[in-house]
Formats: structure tokens, sequence, C-alpha cells
């Protein structure tokens, strides 16, 4: 099999040949047809992740070199082993790329996605800038029938990203309408699962008006721009004293100071984002506002099944997508890190 795999941290990706894998027990050999290139492996191929406040957390750890990144998977079956019952050869599948040991608490209750010990493709085990990759279980195999193959990738990231943190603000809407803060791919995909899942206003704000006419286009019923002066009382009058849920795709210091500012009592702020920094907020201010903070890191593969159905029930407009060659897989990341990239790439081996 032809890979693209990081060789060190903070270098170009290189092209490495490995023998293609035989899948024995439950295991299935995926024939990659596209991977997502995702900002988070600009943090892997880089070994950490800026914090904000000059920390930064190591995520170089527990990782062997060469290593091929790449969660955003989807491909068709080629070979499965003698215990993987229910892989159709030939079938095209997405991959749920967040898989846990499979025996801790956590992944008992189906939360693989918060594993402590993880088997995630493309984070701790090979991924899918490479010919083809082997899943552990076909359990990870998600039927994608009727959406087009190039976004089943990302939707395993940036829309499970988005559906998780909207399912868990949809519980909030009792307070008041819902806001999303930060109209960039993960917040733009949660818009439109919010669309799906609440008739509740929808309130954006980002400081792009670009983005913010875009969000406007796709249903949103009123849009801020967080540098303004009076946005936080704008907001408040827009939803009648504030929002019961305010999600924060951005993630910064300043963007989590908006969004909380902007929750009802009662209600939920939702961190999403991984810009970093920190913020500060009173104690007393939890019970005397009756708030909720709470983050939301990608989703469980339950989640992928009912993500994928709102978009096979075309709730989502297509993201726009760029196929490249998988030799493209490291000039994509630069074109990423540079800021380049409108929309998403994938790399096709
Ligand atoms: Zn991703
Ligand atoms: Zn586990």
């Amino acid at each position: 099999m032809h890979r693209q795999s990081l060789t060190d941290y903070g270098k170009p990706l290189q092209a490495t040949d490995a023998p293609t894998p035989v899948p024995t027990g439950t295991q299935v050999l995926v024939r990659i047809s596209h991977c997502g290139v995702c900002h988070s492996d600009l943090h892997l191929q880089d070994g950490y992740f800026n914090l904000g406040g000059g920390q930064k957390l190591d995520v170089s750890a527990n990782r062997t070199l060469p290593f091929t990144l790449g969660h955003e998977i989807a491909g068709v079956v080629e070979a499965a082993g003698p215990e993987a019952a229910g892989a159709v050869q030939g079938k095209r599948y997405a991959i749920y790329p967040w898989i846990g040991c499979g025996t801790c608490g956590l992944c008992a209750r189906g939360d693989e996605h918060l594993c402590n010990a993880p088997r995630a493709l493309g984070i701790t085990v090979d991924g899918g800038y490479a010919t083809h990759v082997l899943v552990p279980h076909p359990r990870y195999l998600l039927d994608v029938e009727g959406i087009a193959p190039e976004i089943a990738g990302p939707l395993m990231c940036s829309g499970l990203t988005g559906y998780g943190a909207i399912k868990k603000a949809v519980a909030f809407l009792r307070a008041g309408p819902l806001l999303i803060v930060g109209l960039g791919g993960v917040g733009m995909m949660g818009l439109q699962f919010a669309r799906a899942m609440t008739d509740k206003p929808i309130l954006v704000a980002d400081i792009d008006a670009a983005k913010r006419e875009a969000a406007l286009k796709l249903g949103a019923a009123e849009a801020f721009d967080p540098a303004d002066a009076g946005a936080r009382k704008a907001v408040y009058k827009a939803s009648g004293g504030g929002v019961g849920a305010a999600v924060d795709f951005a993630g910064s210091e300043k963007s989590m100071g908006f969004a909380q500012g902007a929750v009802a009592k009662g209600g939920a702020a939702i961190v999403v984002g991984l810009i970093g920094g920190t913020f500060t907020i009173p104690v007393a201010m939890f019970p005397l506002r009756a708030l909720t903070l709470m983050g939301s890191y990608v989703g469980s593969q339950a989640e992928a099944v009912e993500m994928l159905a709102l978009v096979k029930a075309g709730k989502v407009a297509p993201i726009p997508v760029e196929a490249r060659g998988l030799d493209q897989a490291s000039r994509s990341l630069d074109d990423l890190r540079a800021g380049k990239i409108v929309g998403r790439v994938v790399v096709t081996p």
C-alpha cells in the first residue's frame, strides 16, 4: 500500500510504502476512495496544540513514526477477516474514525470518542492518507448510500462535530433561542443541523460579514458582529432576554466571553472550537444564572448514524469540495495552514 506519512514532526509528509495488511478476526481492509484534509491534522503534524497564553499541549506521544494522518475516510471494502460479519465486499462506506479501546467504561456506554486509550484512525493509529486502511471491526463502517463520496469522509469530522454540539444545545432551548458563534465550516454545518433539529430562531455571530451573509441565506434568523460594541445588547433584544444555548465554534477567549454572556438564566454555553486561550467568570455566576458550561468533542458512533440520516434526508447543503491526488496531501496541509482553502480538500489515491 502507498501512503503519505508523517516521518518527522513539523516536516512535510513523505511517500512511504508498506505491505498491504491482511485482515484477521473482525478486521476489515478498506480501499480508500477519499480522505478529507482537516485543520486538526496541522496540529498533529506540528506535534502540539497551542493552548494560548504560551501553553502547548504535546500531542506527539503514543505515536510511532512514520505515521499516516487522515481521519475523514471513505472507501470500499476490499477484504474482511473471518469474523467481520456485515462488511459487504465492494460496498462504499464512511469510516467512523473515533475508535476507542473497546473495553473501558466509556467505550462500553458508546462514548468511544471520549476513550482515554483511543485507537482513532489517523490520530493514534494509521489513517487515510493512503491507498488502504485497516478498520478493527465492521461496526465502524457507516452506510453512506445517497451521499457523495467526497463529502462522506469530512462528515465524520466537521459534520459530526457540528451535529454533536447542536444536539446538546437543543436540550436547553426551553430557556430561549439558539446562538451559534463562529461560522467556519463546522459552524455552518451546525447551523444547518440546527435548522433540521429545532423550530426555535437561530441567531448567529461572526466577525466576518460575508460569513454572516451566508448564514442568513442558510436560514439564520439574525446575524451579529461580536466585535460590535452593542452586539451583546442586540442579542439580548433579539432573544427576548438571552439565548437558551450558545454554541462557540471558535473557542477563543473572546468568542467564549461573547457566547456565555448571551446565555439566559437556565441556559448553556457549549464550547467546540479549539482556538485556545483562557477566560474567567465569577464562580457565583454559575448558581445565580443557573448557568451550564460544557464542552463537546466530535460525537459518538450512534450520533454519526443520526447525523448521516439528516444528510441523507437532504437537510444539509453540500460543502464545496476540491479533490486532489494523494501525493498532494502535504501541499494541501500547507495550503490549509496558509488559509488558502475554501471548503474542503479531499485527497484521493
Ligand atoms: Zn477532521
Ligand atoms: Zn475505551
